[in-house]
């Protein structure tokens, strides 16, 4: 990294987590200034860029613990270089980039082959998630050592998309991961007791005649877990958690002691199975969509720190996959450009979380959960002077309409396509590097890759 080659930017009235405007001085991959509105040393200098930031909120680089890039095997519905741009259009700084590819990122080749196609996309930090399993097969141990050892440094290991579900190979992976401080991300569901579930169990799925997926599914699995955890000695992550009951769960585990963190997506957030009336596969999601009775418990584990972060689950797929009917659609939905907008309207808007807390739970928390808040490229760092110059400036007060059609994902399977939402991210800095400027990403970041990072 040159200073030559890195602009000088004065994000001048910028509202740090919301608070009192200030001049903001990214300089050198690091934050260089902070100073009253207007009074920026950095200002005068030739070739420093004044960003008018008057009114909007300054957040460091979001940070992502769970996305699907596709990247190896399903170029069609994304590829390492669009979800990454995708990525840095919704705020981002880092993402962790799930195991179910194809080849299965379950050796330190595939996950050192992410890990190199993400840098030189250039638009965020692509951190690979370790498999757990040999080929997802929930059999054999994969190479944890290994991965972790490699140039990716993984920390994280999931079998997202299956459960581990036999428990001597989980135990086996929750004291594998001791060795170099790594997490097992569960995803969470008991495949017995969801064999052919199309959505969730209850008077809705009754009413359809679709396979229902009960709750105790999940909270089944992240009781044993936890319990699990405990009993080695061991982090623990559970992904997407859906269910008031699993809330429960993790509340009574993390006053037990248990090291156990937890995620919630923006879609549970906000989305309820009532959607799945209209037989369009774009709400089918594993897990499904729950009762408003979930959104409320999953809303209020938020704000009470029982659930510790905001993860969107993106998972992209090619139309071919959704435009189709219910029972053969695939699960999952796109999420990474409109995260933070759901995130502003469920919990922000609502006043049950203030702008520091999003940063907490899109950021810093996910960062340590993660391991990768230390170091030369820290991510979820504190916006004060001498960190790495990872920021997200969001306009609160734009409105929008969702498309699909024009988002950086390559894929259209948004849930919100048509609604309206609040807030817009107006730019994203990664160490200092602009990846988004006036709303749009910053193409030429394609181009000048590596510079400043
Ligand atoms: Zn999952």
């Amino acid at each position: 990294m040159s200073s030559a080659a890195t602009t000088t930017y004065v994000l001048r009235g910028a509202r740090p987590l919301g608070g009192d405007p200030v001049d903001l001085v990214l300089a050198d991959g690091v934050v260089a200034e902070l100073a009253p509105v207007g009074a920026a040393r950095a200002a005068d200098d030739d070739g420093t860029v004044v960003v008018d930031a008057t009114g909007l909120v300054a957040l460091p680089g979001l940070v992502d613990l769970h996305t699907h890039l596709r990247e190896p095997g399903r170029e069609d519905a994304e590829t390492i270089a669009s979800g990454t741009r995708a990525a840095a259009a919704g705020g981002f700084t880092a993402v962790h980039a799930m195991a179910n590819t194809t080849p299965v990122a379950d050796t330190a080749g595939v996950v050192e082959q992410v890990w190199r196609l993400g840098r030189d996309a250039g638009w965020v930090d692509v951190h690979p998630v370790g498999a757990v399993s040999v080929g997802l097969a929930g059999e054999q141990l994969a190479e944890l050592g290994a991965m972790a050892d490699s140039a990716a440094r993984v920390r994280v290991f999931s079998d997202d998309g299956k459960c581990v579900d036999d428990p001597i190979l989980m135990r086996r992976a929750l004291e594998y991961v001791k060795a170099f401080d790594g997490v097992v991300a569960q995803h969470a569901q008991e495949p017995r007791l969801t064999e052919g579930a199309q959505m969730n169990e209850g008077v809705v799925s009754a009413e359809l005649g679709l396979a229902g997926w009960p709750a105790v599914a999940e909270e089944a699995i992240i009781a044993r877990d936890v319990l699990l955890a405990e009993h080695v000695g061991s982090r623990l992550h559970v992904c997407h958690l859906s269910t008031a009951g699993s809330v429960e769960i993790v509340r009574w585990a993390k006053g037990r002691g248990i090291d156990v963190t937890a995620e919630v997506t923006p879609h549970h957030l906000v989305l309820t199975d009532d959607l799945a009336r209209g037989y369009d596969p774009t709400f089918k999601v594993n897990p499904p969509l729950r009762t408003a009775a979930d959104v409320e418990a999953v809303r209020e584990g938020l704000a009470d720190g029982t659930i510790d972060i905001v993860a969107t689950d993106h998972a992209p797929h090619a139309r071919e996959d959704k435009d189709c009917e219910w029972a053969a659609a695939a699960f999952g939905m796109t999420g990474l450009e409109t995260a933070l907008s759901v995130v502003q309207q469920t919990m922000v808007d609502t006043g049950r979380m203030t702008w520091a807390d999003v940063a907490r739970v899109l950021s810093s928390a996910p960062a340590r959960i993660g391991r990768i808040d230390t170091g030369e490229r820290a991510q979820g760092r504190p916006l004060e002077v001498g960190e790495p110059a990872n920021v997200t400036l969001v306009d609160p007060a734009a409105r929008r309409v969702v498309d699909g059609a024009g988002q950086a994902t390559a894929s259209t399977n948004t849930p919100f396509q048509g609604r309206e939402l609040p807030g817009a991210v107006v730019a994203t800095f990664l160490r200092g590097r602009a990846t988004v400027l006036d709303g749009a990403p910053v193409e030429a970041v394609a181009a000048g890759r590596g510079v400043g990072a």
